[in-house]
């Protein structure tokens, strides 16, 4: 596998970077999840531009155009011969001093990964997930703004393992008002009397590259779509519910919290939503 960093692409093995990059020592840094189906690299230039808007809210000044970006992506995939998967596309704040001052690190540095991916198990879309709500909140945006693609994770990952001890694979996190924001890696949508719901920026989530293509999706099959506050009870008695994220796709939730949601099963619009989704990826984006 060769990996691209600062403008080389260097085999696996050799792809280090140093101890002192403040994107190891502070978690300052920013990146992008990106998939790639069939040489298509979906909504690139989306993609590229939530890594500005996060590199912009970090002040981490980018020393290369969106194209340059764009070409060490596909450069990248090319040399891996990558078709499909997943794109890993990461920027450091770079080499510093010990400090946290960024301004000790004159120059940031760029890594592009790519490789395969692994979805959720498939039996998973095919009867859908059982979710559970835990005590890990999203982000403050006082504190850091959960919009931003940062390096640090850290509450989300803990939210990962709290979903794991319950026995899930995917948990709902709560904002700061008790609403739900979003999932661990995820958005999440509800249906209600036919109509899809999904949490907004304001209430926590991130604005998913998936998340966006869904309102696409949504005008085009006919159904209304809307940014809406959303409790735990909303979801428990929603008629579907769904997650979307570059990993996962689209994939079906069945239950939260232990109170099945619908009648159990995935709902006829996830499943024309999915279809939808399916046709769009290979369509919309960069081709290599
Ligand atoms: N929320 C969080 C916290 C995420 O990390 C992600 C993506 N990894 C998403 C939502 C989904 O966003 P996207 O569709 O752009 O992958």
């Amino acid at each position: 596998m060769k990996v691209f960093i600062d403008g080389q692409l260097v085999d696996k093995a050799d792809a280090k970077i140093s101890v002192f990059d403040h994107g190891l020592l502070y978690g300052d840094g920013i990146f992008e999840g990106i998939r790639i189906y069939d040489n298509n690299i979906f909504r690139l230039d989306e993609h590229l531009e939530r890594f500005e808007f996060s590199a912009k809210a970090l002040m981490l000044e980018l020393p290369w155009t969106r194209q340059e970006i764009s070409d060490a992506v596909c450069d990248t995939c090319r040399a891996n011969g990558l078709e499909n998967g997943y794109i890993r596309l990461i920027a450091t704040r770079g080499e510093g001093d010990l400090g946290l001052s960024p301004w000790s690190c004159p120059k940031p540095s760029l890594i592009v990964i790519a490789d395969t991916i692994a979805l959720y198990p498939p039996e998973h879309y095919e009867k859908g997930l059982k979710i559970v709500t835990v005590p890990t909140r999203r982000m403050n945006p006082a504190a850091l703004s959960p919009a931003i693609k940062s390096l640090n994770y850290l509450n989300n990952i803990m939210a990962k393992m709290e979903a794991r001890q319950a026995g899930a694979l995917e948990a709902i996190m709560l904002n700061d008002h008790g609403l739900v924001a979003e999932c661990t890696g995820d958005n999440i949508f509800v249906v209600q009397k036919g109509a899809i719901l999904t949490p907004s920026a304001q209430q926590g989530a991130l604005k998913g590259i998936t998340r966006d293509s869904i309102f696409d999706i949504a005008k085009d099959l006919n159904v209304a779509i809307s940014e809406h506050e959303l409790t735990r009870y909303d979801i428990w008695n929603a008629e579907e519910c769904f997650l979307t994220g570059t990993g996962a796709e689209v994939i079906p939730v069945v239950a939260l919290d232990g109170r099945q949601i619908g009648n159990g099963t995935p709902g006829p619009i996830f499943k024309r939503v999915l279809t939808a989704f399916h046709r769009r990826v290979r369509r919309e984006g960069t081709r290599l």
